[in-house]
């Protein structure tokens, strides 16, 4: 039996009353095999010993003491009992906060063994936190776990023991003997029990590499397996086939780019000679178009939909806020209708009569091309021959959304597009059986922004800038955490949108129409007011992040965040890219509260030192870990128990090489060898991941 088939409810297990069970499963853990992966989140060594009187040098101190007398601080019901020990090194005070109960254990004259972590405190040696055993209980080395409420580690520990004794002998290897050999692992039964208690440091080390190896050799069969699938689909005859032009570009393709008042950049022309090849061949598509903020993914992607309405079908582009996508509609319509192609726009917000209208039109073919939000993959809408999906900005997607839209075509290629770059070690993982293209270069004769960082009490000089910008005629970005910190009831601590606004237009730009935009202003007004800005009717945007994605208006020069050290690497990252995509040169400003934290220093240091999205991704994933990453972990990408593809790399790129070699060999797992890695995944995938 695999662990995750250990599906008996924890209450079997002997000794757990229905008062732990019920927290149990409060904290989610309602199998036996929930139970075994709740891993330690630290260990205790107890077998070290360390002496009071080295407290000072040492996270805990790990001795055998004996129980010198009690005295009690404090009155009544508030009385706090205070027990004095010594181990022959020195002499200190145990704490017993609401452990009252310990006066009756600790006996004068007693000899106890104590783990705890001590303090220097009113001229004595003090732990207000402290364990404390029978002297002669075995110690070793304990698991620390990460609990909730209800929960403490004697108790946890007492039934991962009793489960180890009962089921362990039940548990079945899950990586073939050779892997197990090669990589000098435990077996898996052994792994497991040195995970929750180790016989000796180096086994513990063992441990952890063997479950970590296992994890990460199983989430490459299940990335390179499906990258394998995907490969077997046959589609229909080709659907389109690239001109014999030194470009590689479809007569569509080409006329547009003979439109443009500019010529491709060598990424994308790179780009969109993948495309091509891609959707010209058998095997569905799958490709990520990674390229920083304002590097022209936009028009590639118009170029890969010319292509599918060349050859018949339909294009749906799919962006995830109503604004960008009614910017892309807005210049699907200057580009490409043109051309010939037959547009629509479809969002949540378009009333019945028009949306019945447009229904109609995608369901019967008379439309070749709709660009939207989320409604594009809404129950009642259906395509007569969807060839190819879009997806833009595809971290702000959930997995779920994808495969909705992917549904409504038959295989349709579908092309995912980011400025937010997904760093290598993730592409490996998560992204594994993806194409990916890069557009390395961004339009010619783009200045890199001048960033600036700017102290909160120094924001005078930012705004007297910032005025030089607008009376030479360009316009200018203020962004802000919150929409109304009173409301919020932050009022004291932020600036906040609203407010800000106000301020920018009565006193600060008076000479300037100001406007304010966030998200909780209706749709449509939201696109009077962008239309605004873009003519530059309005020469000041007070924002809240609602502007991070997307928007182009080349004309505005300036980029102000306030509060900026409440922003992520990425969205001042996405933030700072609404700048620059024009010939003039552009600033970001980063104003920060005037305590800024050591770690809120470092981020914004990044933001001054690199301007490469890619790098600032690297750094992103380096000071937050990979779970925070925007949209990996909502979007259910992938869920691992002890590997950490950041920290694991090495590992990782190990057990992908393992496991893309047994796949390259035996892709449907039928050599004897690798059947029991076919049985693992039928009966206990022991990762999921999903794009
Ligand atoms: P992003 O990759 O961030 O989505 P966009 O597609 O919004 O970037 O493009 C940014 C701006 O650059 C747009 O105004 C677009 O018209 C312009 N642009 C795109 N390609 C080129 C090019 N090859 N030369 C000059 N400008 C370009
Ligand atoms: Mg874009």
């Amino acid at each position: 039996m695999f662990l995750r088939e250990l599906t008996e409810p924890v209450g079997r297990i002997r000794g757990a009353g229905p008062k732990t069970i019920g927290y149990l499963i409060k904290a989610g853990i309602h199998s036996v095999a929930d139970l075994l992966c709740h891993f330690p989140r630290d260990w205790e060594d107890r077998e070290r010993v360390v002496p009071l009187a080295q407290f000072a040098e040492n996270p805990q101190v790990n001795t055998t003491v004996t129980i010198l007398g009690h005295t009690w601080i404090g009155f009544g019901g508030k009385r706090t009992l205070k027990v004095l020990v010594e181990d022959g090194s020195a002499r200190a005070e145990l704490l017993c906060w609401n452990r009252r109960f310990l006066g009756n254990q600790l006996t004068p004259g007693r000899r106890c063994r104590l783990w705890g972590h001590f303090q220097y405190k009113y001229g004595k040696i003090q732990s207000g936190s402290f364990e404390i055993s029978p002297e002669g209980e075995p110690q070793g080395i304990l698991p620390v776990y990460p609990l909730s409420e209800g929960l403490n580690q004697n108790t946890f520990r007492h039934l991962v023991s009793r489960a180890l004794e009962s089921y362990l002998p039940l548990i079945d290897e899950e990586l073939p003997q050779g892997i197990i050999e090669q990589e000098g692992l435990l077996p898996r039964a052994l792994a497991l029990r040195a995970i929750h208690f180790p016989p000796s440091m180096a086994e513990l080390d063992r441990a952890k590499r063997t479950l970590i190896y296992g994890e990460l050799f199983y989430l490459e069969i299940i990335v390179g397996r499906r990258a394998l699938e995907r490969r077997t689909i046959r589609r229909g005859p080709t659907r389109f086939a690239a001109e014999q032009n030194p470009e590689g570009l479809s007569p569509l393709q080409r006329r547009l780019v003979e439109r443009l008042p500019f010529t491709l950049t060598p990424g994308q022309a790179g780009a969109i000679a993948e495309i091509n090849r891609d959707m010209s061949g058998p095997i569905p598509m799958a490709r990520l178009l990674q390229g920083d903020v304002g590097s022209g993914k936009t028009l590639v992607s118009f170029l890969a939909a010319l292509a599918a309405v060349e050859a018949g079908g339909q294009a749906a582009i799919l962006a995830p806020t109503e604004l960008l996508a009614r910017q892309h509609a807005e210049n699907a319509a200057r580009l490409l209708e043109p051309l010939g192609p037959r547009l629509s726009f479809l969002t949540g917000n378009i009333r019945a009569s028009g949306r019945k209208e447009l229904l109609k039109g995608l369901a019967g073919g008379h439309v070749d091309m709709v660009l939207g939000t989320h409604a594009l993959f809404s129950d009642d809408v259906s395509y007569a021959d969807l060839r190819l999906v879009v997806v833009d900005e595809q971290h702000r997607f959930g997995v779920a959304q994808r495969s909705l839209i992917m549904a409504k075509g038959n295989h349709p290629d579908l092309l995912m597009m980011s400025a937010t770059p997904i760093p290598r070690t993730l592409a490996l993982t998560v992204f594994g059986d993806l194409d990916v293209s890069v557009i390395r270069d961004l339009p010619p004769g783009r200045k890199p922004v001048k960033t600036h960082l700017a102290r909160q009490s120094n924001e005078g000089k930012v705004y007297d800038f910032v005025r030089g910008e607008l009376d030479r005629g360009r316009q200018a970005y203020f962004v802000y955490p919150l929409i109304a910190a009173a409301e919020e009831g932050r009022a004291a601590e932020l600036k906040d949108a609203q407010t800000m606004a106000a301020r920018l237009a009565g006193e600060v730009f008076p000479a300037y129409p100001v406007a304010l935009i966030h998200s909780r202003i209706d749709e449509e007004e939201k696109q009077r007011i962008m239309e605004r800005f873009r003519r530059g009717e309005i020469r000041v945007l007070a924002a809240t992040s609602v502007v991070e994605v997307g928007v182009d208006v080349s004309n505005a020069t300036c980029m102000v965040v306030e509060h900026a050290e409440r922003f992520g690497l990425s969205a001042l990252h996405q933030l700072r890219g609404r700048v620059g995509r024009g010939s003039e040169q552009s600033y970001c400003f980063l104003v920060y509260s005037d305590d800024l934290t050591q770690d809120g220093k470092t981020r914004l240091m990044v933001m001054l030192e690199h301007t490469d999205g890619f790098v600032i991704a690297e750094e992103d994933l380096k000071l937050r870990g990979p779970g925070q990453i925007a949209g990996i972990e909502q979007s259910g990408y992938l869920s691992l128990g002890l590997a950490d593809p950041v920290r694991d790399a090495a590992e990782l790129e190990k057990a992908r090489r393992e496991a893309f070699s047994i796949l390259e060999q035996d892709p449907g797992l039928l050599f004897p060898e690798h059947r029991l890695i076919a049985d693992v995944l039928k009966k206990a995938p022991p990762v999921t991941v999903t794009y």
